[in-house]
């Protein structure tokens, strides 16, 4: 599991050890131990460290792309979507003061997971993304609901659910045979990564996929 590096200077490592840092010798670090809230820490946590205030961050991410049937006008089309690597972060984030966010619990999952409702993507994967995939695109369907990334038809521009492409059981990206496991593409990209969204983990569950996954990888 994960841990937050912390840059403290010499002259307070007593005060960050009474909080409850540990000193790596091997690293020759301090740090947050697994399950301690970073809260009281501020002060020597790195700027990274932070990340923004990003929910999920890896330092690379696969694009999938596949086609599916648009669920408007049934018309073949192009869809894409994220996955990410094992050991890619997940942060839980707490409000302190002046609204700052800081990482609560930060999870380095040992096995990939696909990304979906996508509501905030760094602006260089948003932009990669939509040089590879031009019907992926952030909208804002009906007033009641939030603004998140998805695919769109490119016969008649229906956005097309993220939850059927991607945790149906048969869909594009939840292929229950080889024959539709192997019409998707994958396109690992070695840049870093961050969004808010949600993670779904079922590909652990997906022998098929997984095997999939790993002979493409
Ligand atoms: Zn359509």
């Amino acid at each position: 599991m994960s841990r937050i590096a912390l840059d403290v200077p010499y002259s307070e490592k007593d005060q960050a050890k009474r909080l409850g840092a540990r000193w790596d010798k091997f690293g020759k670090t301090w740090y947050i131990p697994d399950g301690i809230s970073p809260r009281g820490f501020e002060k020597w946590l790195a700027p990274g460290s932070l990340t923004d205030g990003y929910e999920i961050v890896c330092d690379s991410y696969v694009v999938m792309r596949s086609r599916a049937p648009c669920l408007a006008c049934g018309t073949v089309s192009e869809v894409c979507g994220f996955m990410l690597p094992p050991m890619h972060k997940t942060i839980s984030t707490m409000r302190g003061p002046k609204g700052r966010r800081f990482p609560e619990l930060i999870e380095e999952p040992d096995f990939p997971a696909l990304l979906l409702f996508i509501t905030r993507l760094e602006p260089s994967v948003a932009k990669r993304m939509g040089q590879i995939c031009a019907h992926y695109q952030m909208v804002r369907s009906d007033a009641d609901e939030a603004a998140y990334f998805a695919n769109h038809c490119e016969r008649c521009g229906q956005r097309q659910s993220d939850f059927c492409l991607f945790e149906e059981s048969g869909s594009a990206f939840d292929p229950t045979d080889v024959e539709a496991a192997e019409k998707v593409r994958f396109r690992h990209i070695r840049e870093p990564f961050a969004c808010d969204g949600a993670t779904s983990y079922y590909l652990q569950e997906n022998l098929l996929w997984s095997k999939f996954y790993v002979e493409h990888l």
